[in-house]
């Protein structure tokens, strides 16, 4: 081991007791620069970094099938209100009405096994200053409002882009703590869009979230895509 490696981790919990007593002082900001000078003390670790990739990708999931899920429960409302409304609904209004029915009680299972999944990876993410730092990043429930994050999402064509305020409140009434930025399957985008974009996940998806984690990823001087996500995601620096 490096002898900077082997001073970062000798000395991480008196640091981590540093850092603690900055956050209790009010000094988010100084705990997590301190955070973030540790982390760059380091040699690159693959498997923390590809555990911060799992975790972000699995968090885009998540925001994915949630808004899937918000679309698709507009859609059988609206079916089913026809369906109460005529006693002579049609045979294929019924169809439709259930096959939604079918795929949302998919939906279901699948935000739940992400949900867990995002738990594994999270049990499993090495200890150290960037676990500590997306922990207390977090624990605002506004981090993912950052400039950065809100000018991302505008790029891709996202709700930030307009006044409509998607990305700040709930995306379902079933999930009122789920609040985040849009996917393919927001449904306000779509209207604003004028078309669908029809993507099962992330592969080939121009609103889904493409970043590299190797070592020239992250030790590449000035502002990549890849550090600017990091920044957001760990440091709100
Ligand atoms: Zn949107
Ligand atoms: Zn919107
Ligand atoms: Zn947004």
């Amino acid at each position: 081991m490096p002898l900077k490696d082997y001073l970062a981790k000798a000395l991480d919990p008196l640091l981590q007791r540093f850092e603690d007593r900055l956050e209790q002082g009010g000094h988010l900001r100084q705990a997590q620069q301190l955070r973030r000078k540790q982390q760059n003390w380091r040699s690159y670790e693959s498997q923390t970094w590809e555990h911060f990739r799992s975790y972000v990708k699995d968090q885009w999931k998540l925001r994915f099938l949630i808004q899937r899920e918000a679309h698709l429960q507009l859609k059988h409302d609206t079916l089913f209100q026809q369906l109460d409304k005529s006693a002579s609904a049609s045979a294929t209004l019924v169809t439709e009405t259930e096959s939604l029915q079918n795929t949302l009680q998919d939906l279901n299972r699948r935000i739940w096994t992400v949900e867990r999944d995002m738990h594994t990876v999270w049990s499993n993410f090495p200890d150290g200053p960037l676990k500590r730092a997306m922990s207390a990043n977090c624990r605002n429930s506004d981090w993912y409002l950052s400039e950065w994050l809100q000018a991302d999402c505008a790029g891709v064509g996202g709700c930030c882009a307009r006044g409509c305020g998607c990305c700040m409140r709930a995306r379902s009434s079933k999930r009122s703590d789920h609040r985040g930025h849009c996917t393919s399957e927001c449904t306000c985008c779509e209207e604003a869009r004028g078309f669908k974009l029809k993507f099962l996940g992330s592969a080939g998806n121009p609103m889904a979230i493409d970043f590299g984690v190797k070592k020239e990823d992250i030790n590449r001087p000035g502002n990549s895509y890849t550090k600017c996500l990091i920044n957001a995601y760990v440091w709100g620096l």
